[in-house]
C-alpha cells in the first residue's frame, strides 16, 4: 500500500529509512510524491551544434588505451581519444583512475561533461559504457540529504513506481482532465520521475500545477465556508434611507468602483454571515469614504463600530475627518496610547455602556480591557501593519463582529487569492475623476541642491514638500538621527521664510499633532520626515516628495509615500533620490518613473522581489507549492481558484460522485497538515 513504510521497499534499511526520514520521506506515497527539483538533459547533438563551456553530451568509439597521470597525493588525471563523427575528440577525466581499467579501445562509450570547443575536447563529469541510452536522456536530479545519493534516491523511487505505481488512483473528475488536457495522476507521476521528452514532462507538470493549486484553493474555500457559518446570527439591519441621506449629503459623488465596494460590503453586513472581506484600492481611491458609510450603517442598526489604524497620526486624522462628516449624528472617541489615566477609564465606560458609537483609534484599541456594549463592525485600516495576531485580537472582540480590513498597498491578484484565499475580497480600481497623476524623476544625489532650489521656488508660490530621510534598515534611532541631520542642513540651506518642520516616530504624541496641524495649516513649508508618515495622512497643499536613499525602499512602499501628494488640484511632483547599484534597482527606480498605478507597480515589485519578500516578516500565510509557482503559473491558478469557487458554492464534493476521490484526498490531507486554523 503506498501508505505503507518506506522501508517495504526492496533495498531500503533502518538506516537509508532514517535518512529519507530526514527528507520528509516517510511512506511510499512520500516517496514517490517527492518530484526532482531539475532534469539533466542529455542529449546527442552533433558536433557542430555543441556550444563552447556548455555540458554536452557525446557518444563515440574509443580510439587507443587511456593515459592515466598522477600528481599531489591523491589526484589523478585521465585522458583518452574518442572518435565521432570521424573526429578525434580529447576526453579528460580527473580523478577516476580505476575508471582506466573499464575503458578499452574499441568500446563505444557515451561522455557528459564540460565541452572545448576550441581544443575539441570534453571534461567528463559522468560517463557510461554503450551507446547513449534512449530512454535515459533526461535524468532526474533530487534534493537530497545525508548519505542519500542522487543515484540511490532514483533507483528506489524507480522500484517503488515499478511495485507500487499501479496503486495511483486518479483524484481528479474526469472534466477537469478532459477540459484541460491534463494526462492521468499515474501516468503524470512516472513522467514526472522518469520524462520520456521535454512534452511529456510539460504536461506532467501542467497536471501537478493545476491539481495543487486546486487541492490548495479547496482548502481556503471550505475554510472560508467554515468561517461563515460558524458566526450565523450577525445580521445588521441598518436604515437605508438614513445611508441614502448621508451619502447625499457627500461634497463629492461616489465613484462607480466605491459603489460597488460599498454594495459588496453592505450585503454582507446585512447577511447573518460575519463579513470577512478585504477591501483594496490605490491611495487616494476612496476608501476611507467607503468605510465611513459602512460605519454609519452599523450606527442605525444600533451597533458600534470600531476603526483600528496603524499610527496615531493617522487615527488623529481620520477622527478629524469623520468627525466633521458625521457632525452630530454619531458620537466618535478617539482611543490611542496617550489617552491615559481617568480619562482612559471614562472613556471606556462610555464604549461599554454603548454611549459611544464609533472608536477611532490605535493598538490600544485591542487591549484586554477594553470592552464594547454591542459591537457590529471592526474595519482595520492598513491591514498590513498589523501582525495575524492583533488582527485575530479585535476579530474576536464583541460579539464577533463584521470585519473588513482596508490596505492602499495594492495586492497582486496571485497573491492575494492565495494567501487571502479565505477572505472575500473588494477592490477600488478607479480614482476620483480630476486627479492629475504625480509625475516622478530619478535623480542622483549630487543634484540635490537643484531640488531644493525647485521646493524652494514651489514654497513661494505657496506649495509645501515632504522631504523622506533616508532609511536605515532595523534602526528606527538611526533613521531619527538622520532626519535630525536633515532638518538642520535644509534650515541652513532656506532662507528664513521657508519654515522647515520635523516629523519622527519618537516625537511625544501632542508635538506630532502639533508638527502635523501646522503642515496641513501650511505654517511649515517643507516637513523633513521619516516614514511615519507613510500611512493615510492627507495634506492636499503638499505637491512635492523628496525620497531619499529611494532605492532602499520597496516599491509599493514609495508607491505609499508618493500617495502624500497629488491630493489637490494642483500639480504634484515625486523625486526619488537613488543610486542603485544593480540592475534590479536600477529597474525599479525606472518603474516608478513610468507608472503611477498601484497594482501595476504590486504586480512588478512581486516579479522582482519574489512572494516570500513582498509582505515582509509579519505576516506570510504564502503556502510552499511543489511544482506550482504563483508567479509564472497564474493562469492555472486563477482556473483553479474558479473551480474551487465552483466545486464548494455547489457543493459538488458530496453531491457528483465523480468529486468523491477529491473529496477524500482532501480530507487526508486537512487531517495530516492541520492547517486550518
Ligand atoms: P483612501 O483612504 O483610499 O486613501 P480617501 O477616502 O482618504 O482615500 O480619499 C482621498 C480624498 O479623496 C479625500 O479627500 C476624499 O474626501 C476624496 N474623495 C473620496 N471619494 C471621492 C470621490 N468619489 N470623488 C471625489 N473625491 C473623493
Ligand atoms: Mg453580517
Amino acid at each position: 500500500m503506498l501508505e505503507d513504510a518506506v522501508t517495504a521497499v526492496n533495498g531500503v534499511g533502518e538506516k537509508l529509512a532514517e535518512d529519507l526520514a530526514a527528507m520528509h520521506i516517510v511512506t511510499i506515497r512520500d516517496l514517490l510524491d517527492y518530484f526532482p527539483y531539475r532534469y539533466d538533459v542529455y542529449e546527442i547533438k552533433p558536433l557542430r551544434e555543441l556550444i563552447h563551456d556548455d555540458k554536452v553530451t557525446i557518444e563515440g568509439r574509443v580510439v587507443h588505451e587511456p593515459s592515466l597521470a598522477f600528481y599531489g597525493k591523491k589526484r589523478s588525471r585521465l585522458s583518452f581519444t574518442v572518435e565521432t563523427e570521424n573526429v578525434a575528440i580529447k576526453a579528460v577525466m580527473f580523478n577516476r583512475a580505476f575508471a582506466k581499467k573499464q575503458i578499452n579501445p574499441g568500446d563505444t562509450v557515451t561522455l557528459t561533461g564540460k565541452w572545448d570547443a576550441h581544443r575539441l575536447q570534453i571534461t567528463v563529469s559522468n560517463y557510461k559504457k554503450g551507446a547513449a541510452d534512449q530512454q535515459a536522456k533526461m535524468q532526474p536530479m533530487y534534493s537530497v540529504k545525508g548519505d542519500v545519493s542522487n543515484y540511490k534516491l532514483k533507483k528506489i523511487i524507480q522500484r517503488a513506481l515499478g511495485d507500487y505505481g499501479r496503486e495511483i488512483a486518479e483524484i481528479l473528475p474526469e472534466r477537469y482532465l478532459r477540459d484541460y488536457k491534463l494526462p492521468g495522476r499515474q501516468k503524470a507521476l512516472m513522467t514526472m520521475h522518469f520524462p520520456k521528452n521535454r512534452i511529456a514532462l510539460k504536461h506532467a507538470r501542467r497536471r501537478f500545477i493545476y491539481e495543487e493549486f486546486l487541492l490548495f484553493q479547496l482548502k481556503m474555500q471550505l475554510l472560508r465556508k467554515l468561517k461563515r457559518e460558524a458566526t450565523k446570527g450577525n445580521a445588521q439591519r441598518y436604515q437605508a434611507d438614513q445611508l441614502q441621506a448621508f451619502i447625499a449629503g457627500f461634497p463629492f459623488t461616489l465613484t462607480k468602483a466605491q459603489k460597488k465596494a460599498l454594495n459588496q460590503i453592505l450585503s454582507d453586513m446585512k447577511s447573518s454571515y460575519r463579513m470577512n472581506r478585504l477591501l483594496q484600492g490605490d491611495v487616494g481611491s476612496g476608501k476611507t469614504a467607503v468605510a465611513a458609510i459602512c460605519l454609519y450603517g452599523s450606527i442605525t442598526a444600533g451597533r458600534q463600530g470600531a476603526l483600528m489604524v496603524p499610527t496615531e497620526i493617522l487615527a488623529e486624522q481620520h477622527y478629524q475627518s469623520l468627525t466633521e462628516l458625521f457632525g452630530g449624528d454619531a458620537n466618535i472617541v478617539l482611543l490611542t496610547g496617550s489617552v491615559k489615566g481617568k480619562r482612559r477609564k471614562e472613556l471606556l465606560a462610555s464604549l461599554e455602556s454603548g454611549e459611544v458609537d464609533i472608536v477611532i483609534g490605535t493598538h490600544a484599541l485591542i487591549q484586554d480591557d477594553v470592552f464594547f456594549c454591542d459591537l457590529g463592525l471592526a474595519i482595520v485600516d492598513e491591514q498590513h501593519r498589523f501582525g495575524v495576531e492583533q488582527r485575530r485580537v479585535l476579530r474576536e472582540k464583541g460579539l464577533k463582529p463584521d470585519v473588513l480590513f482596508m490596505t492602499a498597498t495594492p495586492i497582486p491578484r496571485t497573491l492575494a487569492i492565495t494567501a487571502f484565499g479565505d477572505m472575500d475580497v473588494s477592490v477600488i480600481d478607479e480614482m476620483p475623476a480630476g486627479r492629475k497623476a504625480v509625475e516622478t524623476f530619478w535623480a542622483k544625489e549630487n543634484t540635490f541642491e537643484r531640488i531644493l532650489g525647485f521646493i524652494e521656488k514651489r514654497v513661494s508660490e505657496k506649495e509645501q514638500a515632504y522631504v523622506i530621510c533616508p532609511l536605515i534598515e532595523e534602526s528606527d534611532k538611526l533613521d531619527i538621527q538622520n532626519a535630525v541631520d536633515l532638518y538642520h542642513q535644509l534650515q541652513e540651506f532656506f532662507p528664513p521664510e521657508v519654515r522647515v518642520g520635523l516629523m519622527h516616530g519618537r516625537l511625544p504624541a501632542e508635538e506630532k499633532e502639533a508638527v502635523m496641524k501646522q503642515f496641513a495649516e501650511n505654517d511649515i513649508h517643507v516637513l523633513v520626515s521619516t516614514t511615519v508618515i507613510e500611512v493615510g495622512v492627507n495634506v492636499p497643499n503638499a505637491t512635492m516628495m523628496v525620497v531619499y536613499d529611494a532605492e532602499r525602499f520597496g516599491l509599493s512602499q514609495l508607491h505609499q509615500l508618493r500617495g502624500r501628494v497629488g491630493r489637490g488640484e494642483k500639480q504634484s511632483y515625486c523625486i526619488l533620490i537613488a543610486d542603485p547599484k544593480g540592475e534590479v534597482g536600477k529597474e525599479r527606480m525606472r518603474i516608478m518613473t513610468e507608472t503611477t498605478d498601484g497594482f501595476e507597480l504590486s504586480e512588478q515589485d512581486l516579479k522582482l522581489r519574489g512572494p516570500g519578500d513582498f509582505f515582509g516578516k509579519k505576516q506570510s500565510g504564502i503556502p510552499e507549492f511543489k511544482v506550482a509557482d504563483m508567479i509564472h503559473d497564474y493562469r492555472a491558478l486563477e482556473t483553479a481558484r474558479k473551480d474551487a469557487e465552483e466545486i464548494i458554492e455547489t457543493n459538488l464534493l458530496a453531491k457528483d460522485p465523480s468529486f468523491t476521490p477529491l473529496e477524500h484526498y482532501l480530507e487526508n490531507q486537512i487531517l495530516l497538515t492541520e492547517k486550518l486554523d
